[in-house]
């Protein structure tokens, strides 16, 4: 880590590394219940990495989080790695929506210095529970020159993930996470990193979104397509939000009854983008279920990640072009 120790703030917001239930068991236990002192204190040699100070923002179960959480948590990490004596930052979340604060916080976080989240899938109480390997090489990652500009990142069962790709894809595993069809950033191994990719997306310091501080959000709803969906829930959706993102099949389809729907909200001024239900791949635009071109299509982020993006580029900008643009450069 070179000669001298780095500075390293843990902001701590809760979830599973802080849960805590039947000595032993992983599962039924309570979210959000230890505080990160604590946690830190079970870790062996973690002071040994950096010099470390500790803030309990949350206590939460990740399924509290909202928008209002997202903006104090942006606007405390903005204003901690705008402090000179500070060289990187660790959050500590619950796993079940890690994804979307990643994602929030890679695009409104205003620094180069590292930012990374972690959490566990084993209460502090289980037995090999995961969150204190998962919080030490959190900590050595952020300690780490390597780590610098790659925007928010998560670490996880020994992988370095990107905020933007990051999706959890085990309720069970503590090998919880990955990053759709692109790999990974890198792997630790014990406290060493090792990157091995970079993302060509948008983030942190090149964002439009981290030039200055965000102090509200715009409505945007998601609603689930399947066979046979009706598309009156479309219809009650607009009637208190400004965006629209629809978790469509296959690349981001649904009925012609959806379509119609669809066409007449946007011609009231919702904006729609189109995702998918299906893991892998990317929604582009489609003649055949948006032949007007009404929609945006959500590229390769997840239909939770696109309601991210599109809150955050409807408070720049109410132009379907614009935000398309948004959408292919985040
Ligand atoms: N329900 C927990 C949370 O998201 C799950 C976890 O952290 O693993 O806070």
């Amino acid at each position: 880590y070179g000669d001298k120790m780095k500075n390293i703030i843990i902001v701590a917001t809760g979830g599973t590394i802080a849960g805590s239930g039947k000595v032993g068991k992983a599962t039924n236990y309570q979210a959000g219940k230890i505080n990160i002192k604590e946690i830190i204190d079970s870790i062996p040699m973690i002071n040994e990495v950096a010099n470390l100070k500790a803030i309990q923002l949350f206590n939460v179960d990740s399924n509290e989080m909202n928008e209002e959480h997202w903006i104090i948590l942006a606007n405390k990490i903005n204003d901690l790695a705008s402090q000179k004596n500070v060289d990187g930052i660790v959050v500590t979340h619950g796993t079940d929506t890690l994804d979307e604060t990643a994602y929030f916080l890679n695009l409104t976080i205003n620094t180069y210095k590292p930012v990374v989240l972690t959490g566990a899938m084993r209460p502090a109480s289980a037995t090999s529970a995961d969150g204190p390997i998962n919080l030490y090489q959190a900590v050595c990652l952020a300690s780490c020159d390597d780590a610098l500009g790659h925007g928010v990142m998560a670490v996880f069962s020994s992988t370095i993930y990107s905020g933007r790709d990051i999706q959890k894809i085990s309720n069970f595993k503590t090998d919880a996470f990955d990053q759709k069809d692109f790999g990974c950033l890198g792997y630790m191994n014990d406290d060493k990193v090792m990157m091995f990719s970079r993302t060509f997306k948008k983030h942190t310091l090149q964002s439009v979104f981290s030039e200055k501080p965000i102090t509200e959000l715009p409505p945007v709803g998601i609603v689930y397509y399947y066979a046979g969906a009706k598309p009156d829930i479309l219809t009650m959706m607009a009637q208190n939000h400004r965006g629209i993102v629809i978790i469509g099949s296959g690349s981001g389809n649904y009925s012609q009854a959806w379509l119609n729907e669809i066409e007449t909200l946007a011609a009231k001024g919702i904006i729609f983008v189109r995702a998918s239900r299906v893991n892998q791949g990317i929604v582009y635009e489609s003649d055949v279920f948006d032949p007007h071109n009404v929609c945006i299509p959500s590229n390769t982020l997840s239909g939770q990640k696109a309601r991210v993006l599109l809150m955050l580029a409807l408070s720049v900008t109410q132009n379907t072009k614009e935000i398309k643009r948004i959408f292919n450069e985040y």
